[in-house]
């Protein structure tokens, strides 16, 4: 969804300059700094630097890294930059000992507040750890946690391979541990369906590797899905999908764009999430608001993409015949799909994600964007954008997700729709106004999900009960008090709800 955010960005002028918001972070209480001090001096002395910096630039860049803007006017006691899995070791027992607040970031493009950065704690970044590799001989990709998916498609792209990962370029392999929804998913699953095998540093800051048939294998079902719950990854060894190189044009799509029509498009993406179930095809359908002064500007992006010499009448036929104010299909490899939504790498604005997740029925969706129209309106002075996205989640998803073992998101069979509620704020906006808040609070009672769907933990908003609506989620719950029975990760790190 990022090429059309930094498309529509660039429309909306920056009306304010952005403030200091040092005041919306009150000193946390006394033990919660001490134990923050006690841990990163334990750090300078174990790790020095430069792996461990409390102020100066690379400090400042790391602190000021996120892609959201709430997440960058974090202040941390200091920053921890591995460049090897014992660094994360040392990192986490410190941590530990201390009893210290910490948070991880790869990527950095989580939308919710806290969860990839800390004030008055430990930040683990992994900006040196951003290697991908391809060994032939395993069949397998080797991706460190820093890398992002452009840079990872990228590296791989000469090999034919390519990994099970994100549709924009700058996101990283935060993605993972969320699950994951890929252009590649219709065919591969959940991109986290692909782990063969996991590094893992557990709270206690014991690394242990996890697979689906060793001592771990509880440990490694938990983290397709857990997030930030279960551990720090260190590497992730997956399974390749065979794409061909940029030289191989086997996919045919693009990106198509309408200013109009928004009941056919939310009809032929009912009927696609209802009735498509071909593990070549895929689809993304982002329905989007720009503010410009008092109005919305209806900015409708559909990405259709089918791995074959076209895009079948069949499946793709109702869309194909809603007129489009631009478009741009054709044959493809599958280096061009990976790239056809940019990096959406724009920083400096507040972000907020929501999730709800829809059976493919018409009424629903013309629903939810009726409702979603109605607090666009209301609220529209305090955003750039809106978003109402679909990302149909494909039977044939499901099952091979079974055939590779299963997730802990466990969604049942049958496909559905990944659905999210995107908010872009305005420049100048530094936290999320009340009013709004409460706008998005009655909007997610207004859009419920589907009754046993799974919400997709990558795209929730941070209080939405995401692991509850998880197929596998009494099995998450005993997982996590297993893996971490002293609760050390909840009670000092931000992240989902509900364990
Ligand atoms: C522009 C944009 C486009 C997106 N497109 C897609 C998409 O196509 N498909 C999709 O599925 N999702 C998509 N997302 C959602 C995305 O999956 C999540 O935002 C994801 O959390 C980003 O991962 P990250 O590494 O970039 O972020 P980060 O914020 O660095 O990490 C996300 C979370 O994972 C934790 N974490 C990261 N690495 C580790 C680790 N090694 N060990 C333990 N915890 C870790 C962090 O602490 C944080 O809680 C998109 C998001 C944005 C903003």
């Amino acid at each position: 969804m990022a090429a059309p955010i930094r498309l529509l960005t660039a429309l909306v002028p920056a009306l304010f300059a952005t403030q200091s918001i040092a005041a919306l972070f009150p000193r946390s209480n006394e033990t919660t700094h001490l134990a923050a001090l006690e841990a990163c001096n334990q750090l300078e002395g174990l790790l020095g630097s430069p792996l461990v910096q409390s102020s100066g630039p690379s400090y400042e860049t790391a602190a000021t890294n996120a892609w959201n803007l709430q997440n960058s006017e974090y202040q941390p006691t200091c920053v921890v930059f591995p460049t090897t899995s014992d660094h994360v070791q040392v990192a986490m027992k410190a941590i530990y000992d201390a009893r210290s607040q910490y948070a991880v970031q790869a990527g950095s493009h989580s939308a919710m507040k806290g969860w990839n950065t800390v004030q008055d704690g430990v930040l683990i970044i992994f900006s040196n750890m951003r290697n991908a590799t391809y060994d032939p001989v395993k069949d397998s990709i080797v991706l460190q946690p820093g890398v992002h998916w452009h840079d990872a498609v990228t590296a791989l792209e000469p090999f034919g391979v390519a990994p099970v990962g994100g549709r924009v370029g700058d996101v990283g392999t935060g993605l993972l541990l969320g699950g994951g929804l890929s252009w590649l998913s219709p065919s591969q699953g959940y991109a986290a369906d692909t782990f063969k095998e996991l590094d893992v540093v557990l709270v206690t800051g014991e690394l242990v590797t996890a697979t689906a048939t060793n001592e771990y294998s509880d440990l490694f079902r938990a983290l397709k899905g857990g997030g930030n719950r279960f551990g720090i990854v260190t590497r992730y060894e997956l399974s390749p999908v065979h794409t061909g190189t940029k030289d191989n044009k086997t996919w045919f799509g693009g990106m198509m764009i309408f200013n109009s029509s928004a009941e056919a498009l939310l009809n032929a993406t009912a009927r696609y999430v209802r009735e498509v179930d071909d593990p070549k095809a895929v689809i993304l359908v982002s329905l989007i608001n720009i503010v410009v002064g008092e109005d919305l500007v209806p900015f409708y992006l559909v990405t259709p993409f089918y791995n074959g010499p076209s895009l079948p009448d069949d499946i793709f036929g109702d869309f194909l015949s809603i007129p489009a104010v631009s478009s741009t299909l054709g044959p493809m490899s599958y280096f061009n799909v990976a790239g056809t939504l940019g990096l959406g790498n724009d920083r400096g604005y507040v972000q907020h994600f929501g999730a709800s997740a829809l059976l493919g029925d018409e009424d629903l969706f013309l629903d939810a964007f009726n409702h979603w129209m109605d607090f666009s309106v209301a609220y529209k002075d305090n955003f750039n954008t809106t978003t109402l996205a679909f990302t149909p989640v494909p039977n044939s998803q499901i099952q091979a997700g079974r055939a590779k073992g299963g997730n802990i998101i466990n969604p049942p069979s049958g496909g559905f729709a990944a659905v999210q509620i995107y908010e872009q704020f305005k420049a100048g906006i530094t936290d999320i106004p009340q009013d709004v808040q409460g706008g998005i609070d009655v909007l997610f009672d207004q859009i419920p999900p589907s009754p046993g769907l799974p919400l997709y933990l990558n795209e929730c908003d941070s209080r939405q009960k995401v692991f509850e609506s998880y197929g596998d989620y009494e099995l998450l719950k005993q997982i996590y008090a297993k893996y971490d029975p002293s609760r050390f990760n909840v009670e000092h790190s931000q992240g989902p709800v509900g364990l």
